[in-house]
């Protein structure tokens, strides 16, 4: 791996019985990189961002990530979590528990911070996603582009050196897009290395350093924003482009 290279994918193939979602996906992230990823509905990209957090297990290939391979079994699954933090389209706070406690849960149990850094912390990524008000909040009570910017504070509280977005805005009224959107700019900004599932082509235009195109479980075009959207070289790539911008 060089020196950069955060996360190496060799030949990942996965299959849900006799359904083959992902044929064999090479690919690297390096450190600060900020990466969407674009795709028609079922071509695995879900599947692939979640088999880079361990949610999936690979049928065959390598994942490697901050040099631990997670298709090796002797590696702990759960530290490598730690490190890989993900915010999924349907937020998935615990509902039972305040804004703070959905962010100081994890630091707490499984970093064993004091509940006063952990609140501290909280505090500050709350300021962050500009939701200090909302700190004693039930998740019901919340917007949804209040619900993701709290899931978005809440991955970050473990201090991850990776985050993986499926489709945050999907599930938002437009109206709360924009929110969400800035909040992942900002952190793209700050040099957080970021892979985005998402519909968003304005946004990966914008804030994204490259762009991905899967379609049928492999990855068919990969470049810069410009090169995808621009000069698409792939007519599948070319078809998608036509139906979504
Ligand atoms: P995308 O996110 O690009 O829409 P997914 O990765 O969610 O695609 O799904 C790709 C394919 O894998 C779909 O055909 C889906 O039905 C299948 N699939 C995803 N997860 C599972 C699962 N847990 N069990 C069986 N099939 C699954
Ligand atoms: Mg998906």
């Amino acid at each position: 791996m060089g020196i950069n290279t955060q996360i190496e994918v060799t030949d990942l193939h996965k299959s849900f019985g006799k359904n083959e979602v992902l044929k064999g996906i090479t690919t690297k992230f390096e450190k600060g990189d900020v990466v969407c990823i674009i795709g028609p509905s079922g071509s695995g990209k879900s599947t692939f961002l979640r088999a880079l957090n361990g949610l999936e297990t690979a049928t065959s290939g390598d994942i490697i990530i901050d040099g631990f391979n997670l298709t090796d079994k002797n590696t702990n699954l759960n530290l490598v979590r730690q490190n890989v933090g993900m915010v999924f389209q349907h937020f998935n706070l615990f509902p039972n528990m305040t804004v703070l406690q959905n962010i100081t849960y994890a630091p707490i149990e499984l970093k064993k911070l004091s509940k006063d850094d952990a609140n501290e912390k909280a505090m500050q990524l709350l300021e962050t996603v500009g939701l200090v008000d909302k700190k004693d909040a039930m998740p019901e009570m919340l917007s949804g582009g209040q619900k993701q910017r709290v899931a978005i504070a809440r991955a970050l509280a473990m201090n991850p050196d990776v985050m993986l977005f499926d489709e945050p805005t999907s599930a938002l009224d437009p109206e709360m897009v924009g929110d969400v959107l800035a909040v992942m700019q900002k952190l793209a900004e700050e040099g957080m290395t970021m892979l985005i599932v998402t519909h968003e082509m304005g946004f990966a235009r914008k804030v994204a350093n490259r762009v991905i195109f899967t379609d049928g479980g492999v990855i068919l075009e990969d470049g810069t924003p410009e090169e995808l959207f621009d000069n698409p070289k792939h007519p599948r790539l070319q078809d998608f482009l036509s139906k979504v911008l």
